[in-house]
């Protein structure tokens, strides 16, 4: 029971903020659902979710993993440079064909941008 209210809170809170978290902010938007979520469980959490494919962690260069909803579709990702969020870009996308070298087996890719968030362009 506990398990699926975890869960629960950790799907909600990715649902809501409508991009990728880091396992900071999957806490403390957590704990505002249950104030006495513990650390440990949501790390629990997200690592038996993460192996069950129920959240996808992303990874960009720099910056701590952080984990969001199976995407429908391909879609680039976009990291403020002045809050250092990470968001994702709604609009449609392929990944270019890459033809890689003998040996190279391709299995995905990532496109992500960089830029100012509007909380953060419209701070000035
Ligand atoms: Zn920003």
């Amino acid at each position: 029971m506990i398990h699926t209210q975890q869960r629960e809170v950790i799907l909600s809170v990715l649902k809501e903020a409508a991009r990728p978290l880091t396992r900071e902010e999957i806490l403390s938007l957590g704990r505002q659902q249950i104030p006495r979520l513990g650390s440990a469980t949501v790390n629990r959490a997200i690592r038996n979710m993460t192996a069950a494919f129920q959240i996808i962690g992303v990874e960009f260069p720099g910056q701590p993993r952080r984990y969001e909803l199976p995407a429908e579709s391909e879609h680039p990702h976009f990291i403020c440079r002045s809050c250092n969020k990470v968001f994702d870009l709604p609009v449609a996308m392929q990944l270019p064909q890459v033809h890689a070298p003998k040996g190279f087996v391709v299995t995905g890719g990532e496109i992500v941008y960089a830029g100012t968030c509007p909380d953060c362009s419209n701070q000035k």
